[in-house]
């Protein structure tokens, strides 16, 4: 018998953490749109010398991938994840802990994803998956080839959430997996919660509002607002960033109704003239803020 077996949501937690760190190598090495004391920073030049930060972002990503791909397999069996016969598994007489077993390899998961009609990929998505597998081998072996940038890297990222996980799956695992945290709500648990926002804010500053869209599900080409809750609880104290990724839903000129991609909450908004001269904005949230500007409104 075969013991001690994963359950699909093992591989979850392992995707979602390798996820994660894949993203937040890049994020805290990366000073793009800041000036260190005046001195502009050159940050292709500085990835090239952090290649190796880079590579690891990249072979995160890749485990991350492999990991999505074992859960969705697993969801059928957790046997079928195994690289040797049955008679060699060794349960037949005692029992094995599933750790001891191989596991199959990458290319023979993907093929076997593809076959049971676990996940659709298209030829496109296939060759950018191809390009992934062939530089992390290079990483593996120690002969890197080309100069990974980060770009690169959101690329795929961006391939993998829209045709692989799916729109919006990736973050609603993400955020989950942020706010279960022991240590997660310490300090202020509102704040916290809002600070996903600079997330989002990454994903726009290297894929734009279009493609940051379309792997969270919603169009962020349309007008974004100030999200009352987000952008209120981060910036209580000192002021943090904006979170201005809000959209009415529908998108109506009468529309009451603002959703945020961060917080995923509806808030009712009121369609009325902001009184600030130079802001044209009409959406005004209930505690009576334009969602444009931020202002308070007197309505005295
Ligand atoms: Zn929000
Ligand atoms: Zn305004």
């Amino acid at each position: 018998m075969i013991v001690d077996r994963p359950a699909p949501k093992d591989f979850e937690r392992q995707s979602i953490q390798y996820l994660i760190q894949s993203i937040d190598l890049i994020t805290s090495n990366d000073h793009k749109d800041e000036d260190i004391e005046d001195y502009e920073v050159d940050m292709a030049e500085c990835w090239k010398y952090h290649q190796g930060i880079l590579n690891n972002s990249l072979t995160l990503l890749f485990l991350s991938l492999e990991n999505l791909i074992k859960k969705e397999i697993c969801k059928i069996s957790p046997l079928m994840l195994l690289a040797d016969e049955p008679k060699k598994w060794g349960g037949r007489t005692s029992s094995k802990k599933f750790s001891e077993l191989f596991i199959l390899q990458f290319d023979d998961l993907l093929a076997l994803y593809q076959e049971l009609g676990l996940g659709k990929i298209s030829d496109q998505t296939a060759s950018k998956l191809e390009d992934l597998r062939k530089k992390r081998n290079q990483i593996t072996h120690g002969v890197i080839e080309d100069n990974i940038t980060p770009q690169y890297i959101l690329d795929i990222f961006y391939t993998l959430m829209v045709h692989i996980w799916g729109p919006g799956i990736w973050w609603t695992q993400l955020k989950e997996h942020i706010f279960n945290e022991p240590l997660f709500g310490i300090y202020d648990s509102d704040h916290e919660k809002a600070s996903v926002t600079t997330y989002i804010e990454f994903f726009v500053s290297y894929l734009g509002n279009k493609r940051t869209g379309e792997m969270l599900g919603h169009n962020l080409k349309q007008r974004n607002y100030f999200c009352p809750e987000c952008h209120y609880w981060l910036n209580h104290e000192w002021d943090v960033t904006d979170s201005k990724y809000a959209i009415l839903s529908p998108n109506t000129p009468s529309s009451e109704t603002l959703f945020c991609v961060v917080c995923s909450a509806s808030h009712n908004v009121e369609r009325k003239k902001c009184q600030e001269d130079d802001c044209k904005g009409n959406v005004i949230c209930m505690e009576g803020r334009c969602l444009t500007c931020f202002s308070e409104q007197d309505y005295r």
